[in-house]
């Protein structure tokens, strides 16, 4: 086959050429800024890779070659970080919809497969937060399907919802074009995809917030508390980065059952709040260090608006129904959370612990 990936040097695409390119003959043509991640692919010869955005004009004749030529397109390009949904809300929606609509109209033109990365987030928060089922009695108001639950964001003052909304009106739109001109598309809408390589750690090798992984990794590593937004009730599940590989190559082998679906990736029995999450990685990171005071780490509560600022509001649960990847697929992730984070964090650990804060180098 012949694919091409768009946003191929990040957390997912670092792992998705990893797995093809060490697993399979396939050619793949790859559009990324940011090469870090991915450095020791760039010598493969079954490797292309264009170290630009997709809507800078000058790659635009390439991008149209690419796609002409291409079996299927993965699109993973994108600004997918909480923390920038309410801070840089048009950088977002910009990201997430203006600059995916060329790629959905390239695939269409072509009727060139379109693998296009959205989230969970699309369902917005559950049925049972808004009638106040706190003790989630009702699976039919918190299970997450994906060709019957409804898409709720909240208002528009509330800009968390930036990013969910553009990527639900990008699914609208390739499902749209799906319809009126058989196009043919795979919809993924991960769960909280957890593994080494996964954004960056604060104050090392970025500044910002990342996601909750890095996060709390970030203060374990340099010695800050551990942040537990609005008391870390929030309820997500994880699934480990090498069985969510393995969806997408099910897929790129089941083009027939691939098309035309939406699939949740996600791994029902890792299920955590914050706050356990928060404590299952200060006790694993006790067993990697062989040292036994990190599991008491301290770990403290802040307010979404300290951490995240105006107009933050949370997914309070996210429990997939990951039936039709099982049916259509075979896919049944296995790997529980303890392993999940032991890998990970063993990864972190030896990638940073030896490493100082740049503020240290200075001293
Ligand atoms: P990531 O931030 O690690 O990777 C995204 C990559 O896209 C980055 O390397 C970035 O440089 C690149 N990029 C951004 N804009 C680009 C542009 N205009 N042209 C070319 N490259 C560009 O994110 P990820 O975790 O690998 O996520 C990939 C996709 O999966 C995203 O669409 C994201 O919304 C979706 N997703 C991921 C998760 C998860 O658990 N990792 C959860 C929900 C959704
Ligand atoms: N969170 C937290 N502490 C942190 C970072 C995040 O408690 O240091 C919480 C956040 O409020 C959310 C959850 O962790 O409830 C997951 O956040 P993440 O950034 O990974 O993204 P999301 O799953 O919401 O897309």
């Amino acid at each position: 086959m012949n694919i091409v990936i768009l946003g191929c040097g990040g957390f997912i695409g670092s792992h998705l050429l990893d797995r093809l390119l060490t697993t399979t003959d396939h050619k793949i043509i790859g559009w990324d800024p940011e090469s870090s991640k991915i450095r020791k692919h760039l010598d493969n010869p079954n490797f292309t890779l264009h170290q630009r955005y997709v809507d800078d004009p000058e790659t635009q004749q390439d991008l149209r070659n690419a796609v002409a030529e291409g079996d299927v397109v993965i699109n993973l390009a994108a600004i997918c970080n909480p923390s920038e949904y309410n801070t840089n809300p048009i950088s977002v929606i910009k990201s997430n919809l203006f600059d995916v609509y060329p790629i959905v109209e390239l695939c269409v033109e072509y009727k060139r497969w379109l693998i296009s990365f959205s989230t969970s987030e699309c369902y917005g928060r559950t049925l049972s937060s808004y009638v106040g089922d706190t003790s989630y009695e009702n699976p039919d108001l918190y299970e997450l399907k994906e060709d019957e639950t409804p898409l709720i964001m909240g208002p528009i003052v509330n800009q968390r919802w930036t990013y969910a909304c553009a990527k639900q009106m990008v699914e609208r739109l390739v499902y749209a074009h799906h319809k009126e001109d058989g196009l043919p598309f795979t919809v993924v809408r991960p769960l909280n995809f957890f593994g080494p390589r996964m954004d960056y750690i604060p104050q090392r090798d970025g500044d910002g917030v990342p996601r909750v992984l890095a996060c709390f990794m970030g203060a374990l590593l340099n010695g800050d508390p551990m942040k537990l937004v609005d008391g870390g009730k929030a309820r997500r599940t994880i699934v480990s980065i090498y069985e969510a590989v393995d969806a997408i190559c099910r897929m790129l082998d089941n083009p027939e059952k691939a098309n035309g679906h939406a699939f949740n990736i996600g791994n029902r029995n890792n299920e955590v709040t914050m706050a356990e999450l928060a404590d299952m990685m200060r006790k694993t990171y006790a067993k990697i260090t062989g040292d036994a005071s990190y599991e008491d780490y301290p770990i403290i509560e802040v307010s979404a608006e300290e951490f995240y600022g105006e107009g933050y509001e949370d997914c309070d649960r996210r429990m997939p129904d990951v039936s039709k990847a099982k049916d259509l697929l075979g896919w049944e992730p296995k790997i529980a959370l303890e392993d999940v984070l032991l890998d990970t964090m063993t990864y972190f650990h030896n990638e940073y612990a030896g490493t100082m804060k740049p503020a240290q180098v200075a001293e």
